[in-house]
């Protein structure tokens, strides 16, 4: 015997195991335990995470933290769950109360994930409070010295793109006296970070309508210290792909472009569909770059190989006659570990490319 797992016959991944132990029954008192150490691993000199002012931070990444299918975020003390699969959505209850024993405000479910079909579970009325109280429409979260107002219900995922908080203060480091071009901005991100970082500008680039109104809001949490910025911001509510094309035509020009596209491939089998989207967005950015400019560019496409997306980056460099250099590369935020025995949950790469124009 190898120990114990959940079973879900509609799902292509028919086991999850949850313990490699005869001994180790999962029921309700070690869920909860496994739930209490994830949760101990994000402990903030010694306080429990959910306790922090204004924090935001993943409490469980799945498998990876021994609770496959279980995502929770917190933020400012409001959990937000996605139960993804048929084992996780079995121990809901006693996650719950586990994560209000542990303090939380309530615990809202965010559970509308497309793979949920995948697991024969129903996507529809799954969005609303578990337990606890019902949590603001927006709470503020704060990342180093930048303040993010987060839409539980509405926003992505559980609401913010916690997994890039390194590279976004990574790519910051870069943008002092630069033309930034945030893609793909969502609720300001990139660019936020850029202009903390002292960019000259910033244009903020997003298909949605509403994830611009919340970047607005959150660049003027940070206008609030100054009444002159010392920056120009701006947002255009466009198709990247055909926004960066325009520009091309116009001969506009940038010194940082940020590319932080949503997920291009969901399975290996849509890989180099994906990988033409990705050359397509790199190469169109790497032109637009002033020389000595700068970009950012990203995948959160697990079936995509870090190997594969430096190909795929080549590749574009070498069709838009430019050289560039690797001056970082980045990953997943440390709260969005990758268990050793599970190399899948390594799904987001970076890198930071620097055009260096050497004469050939
Ligand atoms: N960089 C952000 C997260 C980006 S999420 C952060 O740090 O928070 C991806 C974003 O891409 C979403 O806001 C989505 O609305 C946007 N998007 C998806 N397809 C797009 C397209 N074709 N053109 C422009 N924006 C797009």
């Amino acid at each position: 015997m190898l120990g114990f797992g959940s079973w879900s016959p509609a799902s292509q991944i028919c086991v999850r195991m949850l313990s490699f132990s005869r001994d180790q029954v999962p029921d309700e008192d070690f869920i909860s335990d496994v739930l209490s150490a994830s949760v101990a691993r994000r402990s903030v000199d010694g306080e429990c995470p959910i306790a922090v002012r204004h924090m935001g931070v993943r409490l469980v990444h799945g498998e990876s933290d021994g609770l496959p299918g279980v995502v929770v975020d917190c933020y400012d003390g409001w959990c937000v769950a996605q139960f993804a699969s048929a084992g996780a959505e079995r121990w809901r209850p006693t996650i719950c109360s586990a994560l209000m024993g542990l303090g939380a405000k309530g615990v809202f479910n965010r559970s509308d994930v497309d793979s949920r079909k995948r697991e024969g579970l129903p996507i529809d009325g799954t969005i609303g409070v578990l337990a606890g109280d019902e949590p603001p429409e927006f709470i503020e979260i704060h990342e180093g010295a930048i303040r993010y107002m987060v839409d539980v219900r509405k926003g992505h995922k559980t609401g913010f793109y916690l997994d890039q908080r390194d590279a976004r203060a990574q790519v910051g480091a870069f943008a002092a006296g630069r033309e930034v071009l945030n893609c793909f901005s969502y609720t300001g991100g990139f660019g936020l970070a850029c202009a903390a970082g002292g960019a000259k500008s910033v244009e903020n680039l997003d298909i949605s309508e509403s994830a611009l109104d919340m970047a607005k809001r959150n660049f003027d949490l940070l206008f609030a210290g100054n009444k002159v910025p010392p920056y120009t911001v701006d947002y255009c509510c466009a198709d990247v792909f055909k926004q960066l094309r325009l520009y091309r035509d116009k001969g506009r020009q940038f010194d940082l472009i940020v590319l932080d596209p949503p997920k291009f491939a969901d399975t290996k089998a849509q890989l180099m569909r994906a990988a033409r989207g990705y050359k397509d967005i790199n190469l169109l950015a790497m032109k637009l770059l002033r020389p000595g400019g700068m970009l950012a560019t990203f995948s959160c496409s697990g079936a995509m190989s870090v190997e594969f997306f430096d190909t795929v980056c080549r590749e574009a460099a070498c069709d838009a006659q430019r050289d560039f250099q690797i001056v970082a590369r980045t990953r997943q935020a440390p709260d969005h570990p990758v268990a050793l025995s599970f190399p899948e949950g390594a799904y987001l790469k970076g890198l930071v490319l620097r055009e260096c124009g050497m004469k050939r």
